[in-house]
This record gives structure tokens, C-alpha cells and sequence, in this order.
């Protein structure tokens, strides 16, 4: 009963009806009996939550943002941003995997491969297989900032795909996930599933971070991997980045406005004992809340717009997706410094909960698309509208 009072209270003004939705009461009784217990072991031991996360897939929490048509909930990204939101509270590593599992179904939804939407999507929007997404080395070469790392050859009636991308998380040998990959000789591109475990594919270590050692982040090696046309989510696939961009890059807020949450918890934790000198620090636990709030505004009605993908986006929607994210990045970096800087001393000790909130944020701050990332395809929107 604690608990799920606790998903109403933790919801921002405004958004109470979505708060009682009863996967999110679910969801926090799973939290509260699955999560909580083994946040220290995920988090310092790299323990990879395997089970809560065919728990999530069980209650629901994958198929929110997939439409009724494909075996869904059809209630849209909101929903799957909701799921992530509750989560990051607690432990943004696994909040993030969801992030993976959701937008590689995201990918298949929004894909016209009607093998991979009847035969590995309703596994994936089960969570009876767990899958990942190694698409931040496409999205970095599309916006001009690295190499593509994968190539294709045309074989047979698909591809042989040879190439490493460093850290694919949410990934074993019996996950899947999305790779994308330049097609030699042509400007071409392909983005296509493929499975952990498959022949010429190495998982190796992608080393230790300073946050999300739970995620099963993993290098990955492939050496003449061969695709059939039933893996390849599109190819060329232009008109597709175009598609699931909006959504891609929007979904991830929900695992940064749920971090944000959990640090005003924090701050007003401390000010029980603090209050008198606290209340001399820039960013107080109001002005925090009152820019989560006007993100929660703002990202759910973009939230709202993407739904389950099936529309045409209006052609100004990406530019504020991006400025969406980039507001939850500044917002997180805003919000864990000053838990730390309400916490003082008590929170600089090993294992604190406001030191892995401070390291939690700078993940969100860098994974593709990174900050800088972000204000790079802003400016580059500001020279060239089409981009
Ligand atoms: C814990 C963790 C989990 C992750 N999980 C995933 C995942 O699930 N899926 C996924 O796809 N990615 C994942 N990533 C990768 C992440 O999204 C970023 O892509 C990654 O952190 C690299 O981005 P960056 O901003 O550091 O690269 P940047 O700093 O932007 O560097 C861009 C590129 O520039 C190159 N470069 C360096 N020096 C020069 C130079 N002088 N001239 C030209 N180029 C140069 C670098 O080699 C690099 O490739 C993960 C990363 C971490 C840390």
C-alpha cells in the first residue's frame, strides 16, 4: 500500500490520471520488492537485473508505445517514458536498459519487416527476449561526428556484416539488437536485428563505468555475420532514421526526468536537518521542481504528438524533441549537483545516495545523443532547416 501511494505522490501536478494507471502501481510494488533490495549489487557489483526485467515485460512495461495492431497496449511513448520515469527514481542503469528494450521494439514497430513484427516482437514487448540498440555510431556518422563502424556486403538474399561498435548495452548471446551498417560501394546505408549469440558475432567486456555497471554493456565484434532480408529493419534507410528519430531520442527523457525526481526527494530529505543554511544554495528544491514540471508539460505533449509512431511528424517536431532532451540533460546536471550540494558531507561518502545520482546524471548527459551532440544538431538545424 506504501508503494503504490507512493507512484501517486512522486508524479508532478497534473498528471495525476496518468499516475494511477495501474501498471504504474504495478510497476512500483515490482520496484519495491525486485529493484530496491538489489540497487547496491547492480550498481557496485555490476549485477544485471535480469529478472526484473522479464518482471517489467510481464506487467506490461514494454508494450505500452506499441499500437494495439502489433500486439501492444497502444498507448504511446508517454506511457513507456512513465515506466522509465518510476524506475530511474531508484536505479537509472536499469531504467536505461528499459530505454534499449523499448526503442529496439520502437525500431521493428516502425519498420515494414513483417517477419521481424510477427516473430521477434512479441517476445521483445513481452519481455520474454531481452534486446538492445547499437545505433549511437549511425546516429554520431549521420550527424557528422564519427565514422560508421559496420559494413555490409550484399550476399546471397542478405548481408555479411563485419565491424566492432564498443558498448551495446542490454546485450547477452540470447538478446537481440539493432546495428546499422554502411553497404559497401554505394551510399547506402542498412539497419538490421541481429541476435547476441549469432556465428561470427563476439560479445566482449566494454570495461568498467563509472555508473551503469548493470546494464550488460558490451562490445561487439562482428566478423562476417550474415543478416538475411528478414533481419533488416530498412535499406536503405533514410526515410526510416527520419521515422524513428523523433521517438528514439524523445523516449530517453524518461529515465532523465525520473532521476530529476529522485534528486528533489533528496534535497527536501536534507532540509529536514539543513533548511537554515541550505536555503542560501542557487538551485532549491522548488526551482528544480518547477522546471521538472515545465519539462513534464512540454515532453509529455511531444509525448502525446509521437503516440505509437504511426503519423507523419509535423516537420518542426524534431527540432523540439532535441531541445526537449537537451533540456532533461541541463536539468539533470542541475538537479544531482545540487542534491549533492544540499547533502554536504553526508553525501560525499562512498555509496551515498546522492553520489550515484551525480554519477547517473553525467551518464545521461553523454549517452548518444550526448549534450554536445544535441547543441551540434541544433546549430547545424539553424544553418541548414532540412537537416
Ligand atoms: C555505460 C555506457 C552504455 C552505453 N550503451 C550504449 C548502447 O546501448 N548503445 C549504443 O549504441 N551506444 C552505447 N553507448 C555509447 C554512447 O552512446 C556514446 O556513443 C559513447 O559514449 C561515445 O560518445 P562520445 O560522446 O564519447 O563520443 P565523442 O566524444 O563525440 O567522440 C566522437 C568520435 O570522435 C572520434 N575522435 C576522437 N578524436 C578525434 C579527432 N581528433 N578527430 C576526429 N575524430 C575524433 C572518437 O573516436 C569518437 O568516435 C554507451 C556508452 C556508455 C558509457
Amino acid at each position: 500500500m506504501q508503494s503504490m501511494q507512493r507512484a501517486v505522490i512522486n508524479t508532478p501536478n497534473g498528471f495525476a490520471s496518468c499516475a494511477s494507471e495501474p501498471i504504474l502501481l504495478e510497476l512500483s510494488e515490482v520496484i519495491a520488492q525486485h529493484l530496491r533490495p538489489n540497487l547496491q549489487r547492480i550498481d557496485a557489483e555490476g549485477v544485471y537485473p535480469k529478472e526484473f526485467m522479464h518482471l517489467v515485460g510481464t506487467l506490461g512495461g514494454f508494450r505500452q508505445g506499441c499500437p494495439t495492431t502489433l500486439g501492444g497496449a497502444g498507448k504511446g511513448i508517454k506511457f513507456t517514458m512513465q515506466v522509465m520515469e518510476e524506475i530511474a527514481k531508484e536505479c537509472v542503469s536499469t531504467a536505461f536498459i528499459v530505454w534499449c528494450q523499448t526503442v529496439c521494439s520502437w525500431y521493428i514497430q516502425n519498420s515494414e519487416n513483417d517477419h521481424l513484427k510477427q516473430h521477434v516482437l512479441p517476445k521483445i514487448i513481452t519481455g520474454q527476449a531481452l534486446a538492445g540498440t547499437g545505433l549511437s555510431n549511425p546516429m554520431k556518422h549521420f550527424s557528422g561526428i564519427e565514422n560508421i563502424h559496420i559494413t555490409a556486403t550484399p550476399y546471397a538474399d542478405g548481408f555479411i556484416l563485419n565491424g566492432t561498435v564498443p558498448w551495446v548495452s542490454n546485450v547477452d548471446t540470447d538478446h537481440y539488437f539493432a546495428v546499422g551498417a554502411k553497404i559497401v560501394e554505394t551510399n547506402d546505408y542498412l539497419m538490421a536485428i541481429v541476435l547476441g549469440g549469432s556465428q561470427g558475432l563476439s560479445l566482449g567486456s566494454g570495461g568498467h563505468f563509472i555508473a551503469l555497471e548493470g546494464s550488460s554493456t558490451r562490445s561487439c565484434i562482428l566478423r562476417n555475420v550474415f543478416v538475411d532480408k528478414d533481419s533488416i529493419l530498412s535499406s536503405p534507410c533514410e526515410n526510416f532514421v527520419q521515422r524513428i528519430k523523433p521517438g528514439f531520442i524523445l523516449s530517453q527523457t524518461g529515465f532523465g526526468l525520473g532521476l530529476v525526481s529522485s534528486c528533489v526527494e533528496l534535497i527536501k530529505r536534507s532540509n529536514k536537518s539543513k533548511r537554515h543554511v541550505n536555503r542560501f544554495l542557487d538551485d532549491q528544491a522548488e526551482d528544480i521542481e518547477a522546471d521538472l514540471y515545465a519539462a513534464h508539460h512540454k515532453i509529455y505533449a511531444l509525448a502525446d504528438e509521437i503516440d505509437c509512431g504511426e503519423r507523419d511528424a509535423r516537420p518542426d517536431l524534431l527540432k523540439e524533441v532535441i531541445q526537449a532532451r537537451l533540456l532533461t540533460s541541463q536539468l539533470v546536471l542541475r538537479a544531482s549537483q545540487s542534491a549533492m550540494l544540499h547533502a554536504g558531507a553526508s553525501g560525499y561518502r562512498l555509496h551515498s545516495a546522492v553520489e550515484k545520482k551525480l554519477r547517473e546524471a553525467y551518464f545521461v548527459a553523454i549517452v548518444t545523443p550526448a549534450l554536445k551532440h544535441l547543441k551540434k544538431m541544433l546549430s547545424d538545424m539553424q544553418e541548414s532547416p532540412a537537416v
